[in-house]
């Protein structure tokens, strides 16, 4: 296997002009994201709060740390004062606990809201029309403390590259959907996150603008217990 540097550059220098490259760092070691940095890679993401906040303490300030798995409202104070995008905001009562947290430590906290578009029934997201009624309900406006910056999602973890095409398809019509109606004069809705190590190819064709490339990067994670 070559090592992390080499994947990380070769893997940016294919990504087109504009598409923000998020190396998803969960499960690896500091001295993993390291290797990362130092081929001036800046924004790591990470899935667990217990995770990041380590790491966060240890590595340099100028790392931007993406939130990308499922945030429970309880542990979004621990995040606030330094996250620079939470990718998973699933609930008007997430979003609203971020706003909170935000305005504690005076900060407007950058979010996603991450879409459902998959068939697994396991996966966490707002279904399109679940999006389509938060936006409409409007509170959202008026939260001085978070910003949404566009939407997050992830596809099914199928071999069929049609579906995971339209599911892709899905989200990305969704946000111009979105874009129109509530953020037509907002320059900061600007983000597609969709694609990771299997499926950012497919991802890139379907619009996304920021992809979230773990395993292509960092090798296989071994998770906690195995
Ligand atoms: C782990 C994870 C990724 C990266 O997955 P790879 O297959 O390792 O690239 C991307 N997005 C989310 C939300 C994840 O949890």
């Amino acid at each position: 296997m070559e090592p992390i540097a080499a994947r990380i550059e070769a893997i940016s220098q294919s990504l087109p002009k504009g598409v923000t490259l998020v190396a998803v760092s969960k499960y690896h070691t500091e001295d993993a994201i390291v290797q990362a940095y130092q081929t001036g890679q800046r924004i790591f993401g990470e899935s667990h709060v217990q995770e990041l906040l380590p790491k966060a303490a240890h590595l340099p300030d100028d790392i931007e740390w993406h939130f990308i798995g499922h945030l429970q409202t309880n542990k979004v104070k621990y995040i606030a004062p330094f996250v620079s995008l939470i990718h998973s905001v699933d609930s008007l009562r997430l979003l609203r606990e971020i706003d909170r947290q935000g305005a504690r430590c005076q900060r407007t906290v950058d979010v996603l809201l991450e879409l459902h578009v998959a068939q697994e029934e396991s996966k966490f997201g707002l279904t399109v029309e679940a999006c389509r009624q938060l936006l409409a309900q409007g509170e959202w406006k008026q939260m001085k403390h978070v910003r949404i910056r566009g939407l997050m999602t992830m596809a099914s973890f199928v071999d069929d590259e049609q579906q995971i095409a339209r599911e892709f398809a899905t989200a990305n019509q969704f946000w111009e959907e979105a874009k129109l109606r509530y953020f037509a004069d907002a320059p900061w809705f600007d983000t597609r996150s969709w694609g990771m190590s299997d499926d950012y190819g497919i991802a890139l064709t379907e619009g996304a603008n920021m992809v979230r490339i773990g395993s292509a990067i960092f090798g296989q994670r071994t998770y906690p217990g195995q």
